[in-house]
């Protein structure tokens, strides 16, 4: 039987109820904002308090391969609107192993409070830690798995999200005892966290695969055909696992040294020495190296066991390098982009530091060059990281960055010249996209190709499985029939291959 947990952080109280499936839109990201649609008015969640729903997908905690991933959504702070953030690691699976269907968080804005919701096999507690006020995530993870255990899995913000700032991203941990540790999502909402007074939420419990499946053994055959699938595919079987997203950069890299290169008197004041490592950089390696050849620790190459991908770090063995990849090879493009720099290193320090104060690091770089061009100061290496400073002490030009690049241009309404340089989300450029599909199931003519490719990015959120999968299921005539077989093996429901489409279509209105 699985279930609904609700937590309400003002009065100390938490319940639960069951919950029974009806449909793929009533699972995952489609469960996720009925929940908030149902609890909240539509408002902004500051003022009476906001809501936040924690929800993994439908596979999520079976043996079904790439199905780790947890949507976390949450009523924007400031405007009217929703965060939907589609996270890694173990969480998802760990909850929908423990039955739970989503996990819903409710409350009012409470300075200071760092409420920390801990997950385990008896129940779940609500605890509140001074101590982690203003505590970056490393440290933040090390508290919280020093007591509740090392295979913890956690998601909850940093600085940034405490404070409210709406560059905040939410962490959440890879695999226990693996490098690296966490990452922070690009999809924000860390807002939704401060605005509650929740820092964390933990899940000590041990399983990741015992989720209720009506037809286990069907479920297995279906499950080996979808990894068979992903495997053979050249892009998720092949570039993916071969070489990791950094693929993808260096495809996209022309290497210019001179760009890359900075000057003595620059590298000096950063600390970095001649090769733009710092020494503190090479002793973590080293340490890193030996600790790896221990075996105290190990190489993250998935999110979340049971992903056939693994495409995180795939180049670290050979050279010793580990990126929190994907997002540092975003960070690489994005500084080479906007400002011509190929400073992998410089990428990395940027990346961490955000990380640890719980930011955006893409974000951060693109306000980066807005307020730049701004306030019309030159930027140098060194200047980014005296503005990560600035939003680290929540100074006033902090904050400001911190309001991400359409708050920068609010206040710089009467720039016309920096509205070009407003970051928008995804899908507000999709129509400018060129798609096309190979293949689209019978009956689906009248969709168009970017409809069909959103409907079933929506429906393969609702059952948790990663975006890195698409190519595979998309471009087989079998992919759509496969997830069909594996949800009625999991709920014994039928939902054709048409209907998943369907069924994303509805949902698509968020
Ligand atoms: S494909 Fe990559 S990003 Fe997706 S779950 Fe697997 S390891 Fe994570």
């Amino acid at each position: 039987m699985s279930k609904i947990i609700y937590v309400d952080l003002d009065r100390f109280k938490i319940s639960e109820e069951a919950f029974v499936f009806k449909n793929l839109s009533s699972v995952g990201r489609g469960l996720a904002v009925q929940l908030i649609g149902a609890l909240t008015v539509p408002k902004t969640g500051r003022g009476r308090g906001n809501c936040l729903v924690l929800a993994p997908g439908l596979l999520s905690g079976t043996k079904v391969p790439s199905t780790g991933r947890l949507v976390i959504a949450g009523l924007k702070v400031r405007e009217r609107g929703l965060h939907l953030a589609n996270t890694a690691g173990p969480f998802a699976q760990k909850l929908a192993s423990q039955g739970v269907s989503a996990l819903v968080v409710t409350g009012s804005y409470s300075p200071g409070r760092t409420a920390v919701i801990h997950i385990r096999e008896e129940g779940v507690d609500l605890h509140i830690f001074p101590v982690l006020k203003d505590k970056p995530v490393g440290e933040t993870i090390s508290f919280l798995r020093e007591k509740w255990g090392k295979d913890s899995a956690i998601v909850g913000v940093g600085p940034a999200g405490e404070h409210l700032l709406p560059l905040a991203g939410i962490f959440s941990t890879y695999p226990a005892r693996g490098i690296p540790v966490f990452s922070v999502s690009r999809d924000k909402g860390g807002e939704v966290f401060g605005s509650l007074g929740l820092k964390a939420v933990v899940i000590s419990t041990k399983p990741h695969f015992s989720a209720d499946v009506q037809d286990p053994d069907r479920l297995s055959i279906y499950s080996k055909q979808l990894s068979r699938l992903i495997v053979q595919h050249p892009v998720c079987g092949g570039a993916l696992p071969a070489y990791g997203s950094i693929t993808l950069m260096k495809m996209l890299q022309e290497y210019n040294p001179e760009e890359a290169f900075q000057s003595k008197a620059q590298r000096e004041k950063t600390g970095v020495n001649i090769d733009g490592v710092t020494v503190k950089e090479r002793e973590e390696k080293k340490e890193q190296r030996v600790n790896r050849a221990k075996k105290t620790i190990r190489l993250n190459r998935n999110c979340a066991s049971g992903c056939v991908v693994g495409c995180l770090n795939r180049h670290a063995a050979n050279t010793g390098e580990v990126l929190s990849s994907p997002m540092e090879n975003e960070v690489i493009a994005a500084c080479r982009e906007m400002f011509g720099i190929n400073d992998l290193h410089f990428a990395r320090r940027i990346t961490r530091r955000c990380f640890e104060f719980g930011l955006d690091p893409i974000e951060f770089i693109a306000s980066c060059k807005m307020l730049f061009q701004a306030e019309g100061t030159p930027w140098q290496l060194s200047a980014i990281e005296h503005m990560a400073e600035e939003v680290e002490r929540l100074s006033l030009r902090g904050r400001a960055l911190g309001s991400m690049t359409a708050g920068l241009a609010a206040l710089f309404a009467d720039d016309p010249a920096l509205q070009p340089l407003v970051t928008r989300p995804s899908e507000k450029e999709a129509p400018a996209f060129v798609i096309r599909l190979p293949y689209r199931e019978e009956g689906l003519e009248d969709i168009s190709d970017l409809d069909y490719l959103s409907a079933y990015t929506i429906a393969s959120t609702n059952l948790g499985l990663c975006l890195f999968t698409s190519f595979a299921l998309l471009e087989s005539p079998q992919g759509l029939q496969i997830l069909s077989n594996l949800i009625e093996a999991k709920t014994g429901e039928k939902i054709s291959a048409r209907e998943i489409i369907r069924e994303g279509l509805q949902c698509n209105w968020i």
